[in-house]
């Protein structure tokens, strides 16, 4: 049986990913950071362990990755998801603070996680690693320059890490999600979205379980010759 660790698997998309990874099977391993409420009710509906780090502190994601060790002995695939975003704003008021927490959080817990994974990864003959991005790290948008700034460096550490990694037989792909409705647009209006459809061909907002097909896909045997890819779950805007 194989297993999946992912990041911020509490809420949103990685709660989604949690439900396919463990409906096709897999041992999952839910990593929470604030929302405990949220990952216990995860844990008991799919009867997998849960655990409390903040992925973006390297002693932290430690812990999380020798409790996915000691729980199933291996670690088969890494989903990097945690993330969050700042209130939309122009650059001139975005703190140092926000910029070194959306830093840490949407970059350097991604470096921790596979940092941590690989050595594992390699002494079990393979893995994947599936890091979210996002289409504001492809095309930019206006008043989220440092969440763009983040996940535009998520898809380089994607590509570098592919490259790296191919010949230990560890494939490492993004998925970068257009709007899909979670928490971290939940303070949009009804307008703004009806706005931001506009860009969307398929005009419509995506969901969850639509990213984590995607993310499921990109870890199985039917992506065997993937790898270096950002997989776009975006509805075809670009
Ligand atoms: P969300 O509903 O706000 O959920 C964020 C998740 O990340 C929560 O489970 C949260 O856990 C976790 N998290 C945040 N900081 C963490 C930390 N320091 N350590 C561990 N976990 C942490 O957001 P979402 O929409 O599902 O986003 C998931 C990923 O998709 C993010 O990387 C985001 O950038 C990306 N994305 C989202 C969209 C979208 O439209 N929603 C589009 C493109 C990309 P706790 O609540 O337990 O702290």
């Amino acid at each position: 049986m194989k297993t999946v660790l992912i990041t911020g698997a509490s809420r949103g998309i990685g709660e989604q990913i949690a439900r396919a990874f463990s409906t096709n099977g897999y041992n999952v391993i839910i990593n929470y950071n604030k929302s405990e409420e949220r990952a216990k009710k995860l844990g008991e509906e799919l009867n997998a362990p849960i655990f409390k780090a903040d992925v973006s502190k390297f002693d932290q994601a430690k812990a999380l990755v020798d409790f996915a060790v000691e729980k199933f002995g291996k670690i088969d695939v890494l989903v990097n998801n945690a993330g969050i975003a700042l209130p939309q704003k122009v650059l001139q008021e975005v703190t140092e603070e926000e910029f070194d927490n959306i830093v840490a959080v949407n970059l350097k817990s991604t470096f921790n996680c596979s940092k941590l994974v690989i050595d594992l990864m390699i002494s079990n003959g393979g893995g994947s690693i599936i890091n979210i991005s996002s289409i504001w790290g492809q095309v930019g948008a206006s008043c989220e320059a440092v969440y763009s700034m983040t996940k535009a460096g998520v898809i380089g550490f994607t590509k570098s890490m592919a490259q790296e990694l191919a010949l230990s037989n560890i494939r490492v792909n993004a998925v970068a999600p257009g709007f899909i409705k979670t928490d971290m647009n939940a303070h949009l209006s009804n307008e703004d979205i009806d706005d931001f459809l506009q860009c969307v061909p398929l005009n419509r907002i995506g969901s969850t379980e639509e990213v984590a097909q995607a993310v499921l896909f990109l870890a199985s045997d039917q992506a065997s010759y993937i790898t270096g890819h950002v997989l776009n779950v975006n509805g075809g805007m670009n």
